[in-house]
């Protein structure tokens, strides 16, 4: 397949005629992809992706708008198939691609078929690049601005497997992988209804044994049919491309990973299975660990008690002030925004979308977000994120390398005894860099300053004497080296004036308003997750990046289509029932008393799990009495446990 680079056609005077119709007199705002076209032109070119595409072959569907069509499936959570029925039946979705009103389309394969060329061709940030470009000549993105940067989980599309599953659904890949390339070699080399027997289903498809022998047992039979099949495929006889089929190459490295195989002096062969250090042989770090044979990407992780399989997802958005308006002023400094007034609508567009692995951590990604936005001529002046992106040596180097002020929270000490909140943390220490000692609470002094790295920066460890910390009588407070001595690792001159200018400032009044800012991007992951963030729609990393950043494209445009149409931002939504706290003060008739499971409405109010909850002004609900005059009854469901919520008339 190849590309003709065409560009896009007008739309199809039918077509405007139909859409003039249904909503030229009408106040219905245009829809979105009439107002992409409309507002935005052209800001795609096939051009932008022939590097996806060969230059021989059959001319297929435009690149530029196939991008359109998934840009516009992602703002509406549509499937293949869905949106090929759109490009051939929506009358905006024609609009927008300037096809006319019989037009067949296209079949859905073909946008898996682009999403596989683009991604494979490193191409995944044309689109998001290109609109950016298109909104920068707008003026509703610039360099120089406030932007502010939050990351959310991604579980990958694959079962998540425990170590034992993971053994016999890696040699079962690489058995469903030999079979459709080379049956015939793979019939002569394996006993076949023994192997269909283990190897016939999935392993999430039946629970594996409870014994733990058991399934010891099974995890080496596992190890032993992975190392006798790739002895086979790494044999002299066998042809050397079945070496290259990528579920073998995932199979040795998952048992080179899980297991140790040593053949004995008298020719046995001993499996077993890796287990942590100091017990076990080792296990590699998580970061290269192998999670599931058939997304090789997806790594295992934690994050505030979250554990999941798969990715992570940082978004960056610009969170610069609205401009002003001439709206009527109203009471207090405030304003009565006219309908259509632009200062309510004002985007907040997101400027870059990254994709990683579950390991990387978010302070690895603040230097490269800087980076990306410095190419795409966006470097923000102000970047708000939380305590995970900084640190005291990245305040510095993004000031130097992009004049970007990084602005949050420090993380707090992480010395075991700054965790602890107790005893003598790093801060408790004076620091004089130009002798080169350090001070401990107790007056003494370092005896020793040895400059060293860690994570890439500059640092240095100061030890004190045994002498001076044996008999210290705060030593409890300050160490439990078995050596008898403190040591202190201390960071650079530059980190450290930063680190504590950054801990001072963080204390400050105007700091925590300046970096409630940050605050808002939350509302735009939370968007990113209700189109399907959370969950990757396909498997590995370049298809899943692909996927965010073509989502980062539709949520701009459901923002700029807002915009266009003076529809405000979306507000917290104030329910009815704290609309009434916000009327005029008024006497409650009800206050409401939460019980749990088992208690009747007519028990002492000190029954035994009572969990009695005043949400009205007069307090609880008093006495056993009180409940005889329930006059409404509510239940809710809170786990496993109904509550029913009782109402009862106020004393
Ligand atoms: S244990 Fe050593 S470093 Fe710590 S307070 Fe005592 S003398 Fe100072």
């Amino acid at each position: 397949m190849c590309v003709k680079p065409v560009p896009w056609p007008e739309p199809d005077p039918q077509v405007v005629a139909v859409i003039a119709a249904m909503y030229g007199a009408r106040k219905t705002p245009r829809p979105l992809a009439v107002q992409v076209r409309d507002r935005l032109g052209e800001w795609l070119a096939d051009e932008q992706f022939a590097a996806a595409f060969g230059v021989r072959g059959k001319p297929g569907w435009s690149p530029s708008r196939l991008a359109l069509v998934t840009v516009l499936q992602r703002a509406e959570n549509l499937t293949d198939r869905l949106a090929a029925e759109a490009v051939r039946a929506r009358i905006d979705w024609k609009y927008l691609l300037g096809l006319a009103l019989d037009d067949p389309g296209f079949d859905h394969t073909v946008l898996a078929e682009f999403r596989n060329r683009v991604a494979g061709a490193g191409l995944e940030r044309v689109a998001l690049d290109a609109l950016l470009a298109k909104l920068a000549a707008a003026g509703l993105v610039k360099a120089g601005g406030k932007q502010r940067t939050d990351s959310t989980h991604v579980v990958a599309a694959v079962a998540a497997l425990g170590r034992l599953e993971l053994a016999g659904e890696s040699v079962r890949a690489a058995l469903e992988a030999l079979a459709a390339a080379h049956p015939d070699w793979l019939g002569q080399r394996i006993c076949v209804p023994g192997f269909v027997r283990r190897y016939g289903t999935s392993m999430t498809s039946w629970r594996p044994p409870a014994s733990q022998a058991r399934r010891d047992e099974l995890a080496v039979a596992y190890a032993r049919d992975g190392y006798a099949l790739l002895e086979a495929v790494y044999d002299s006889r066998a042809p050397g491309w079945l070496r290259e089929v990528p579920a073998v190459e995932v199979l040795r490295r998952v048992l080179l990973q899980n297991y140790t195989r040593i053949i004995t002096w008298d020719g046995r062969e001993v499996i077993r299975r890796r287990d942590k250090e100091p017990d076990g042989d080792g296990l590699p770090p998580g970061h290269a660990r192998i999670a599931s044979p058939y997304d090789t990407d997806a790594r295992w992780a934690a994050k505030r008690g979250e554990f999941w399989l798969g990715y992570k997802l940082h978004i960056t958005e610009t969170c610069d002030d609205p401009p002003p308006c001439s709206c009527r002023p109203q009471g207090a400094g405030g304003r009565e925004h006219g309908p259509g007034c632009a200062q309510l609508a004002f985007p907040n567009l997101i400027t870059h979308a990254a994709t990683t692995a579950a390991t990387v951590t978010d302070n690895q990604m603040t230097g490269a977000i800087h980076d990306d936005l410095t190419a795409k001529n966006l470097p923000p002046g102000q970047h708000y994120a939380d305590s995970g992106y900084l640190s005291a040596a990245l305040i510095v180097s993004e000031q130097a390398r992009h004049g970007i002020t990084l602005t949050g929270p420090l993380r707090a000490d992480t010395t075991a005894q700054g965790r602890a909140r107790a005893g003598y943390a790093r801060a408790d220490f004076t620091i004089d860099y130009d002798t080169q000692a350090v001070t401990c609470p107790q007056g003494k002094t370092s005896v020793s300053w040895t400059p060293c790295t860690k994570g890439g920066q500059p640092m240095a460890v100061a030890k004190f004497s045994p002498r001076d910390c044996g008999p210290c009588p705060a030593r409890a407070q300050c160490t439990t080296s078995t050596r008898n001595r403190r040591q202190v690792t201390v960071p650079s001159r530059d980190h450290a004036r930063a680190q504590a200018a950054a801990r001072t400032a963080a204390t400050t009044t105007a700091f925590q308003a300046g970096y409630a800012r940050r605050a808002g991007v939350e509302g735009t992951i939370h968007q990113a997750v209700s189109h399907g963030a959370r969950r990757a729609r396909y498997r590995r990393l370049p298809k899943t990046r692909l996927d965010h950043i073509y989502m980062a494209c539709a949520l701009n445009l459901l923002r700029l289509h807002a915009y266009w149409t003076g529809t405000p931002l979306d507000r917290q939504r104030t329910s009815h029932l704290a609309r009434l706290e916000l009327s005029p003060p008024h006497k409650p008739e009800l206050t409401t008393r939460i019980l749990q499971r088992g208690e009747t409405r007519g028990s002492p109010r000190s029954a035994p799990g009572c969990c009695a909850m005043s949400l009205g002004e007069g307090g609880d609900a008093g006495d056993g009495a009180a409940h005889d005059q329930d006059v409404h009854l509510v239940r809710a469901f809170v786990g496993a446990d109904t509550l029913e919520v009782v109402g009862v008339p106020h004393r």
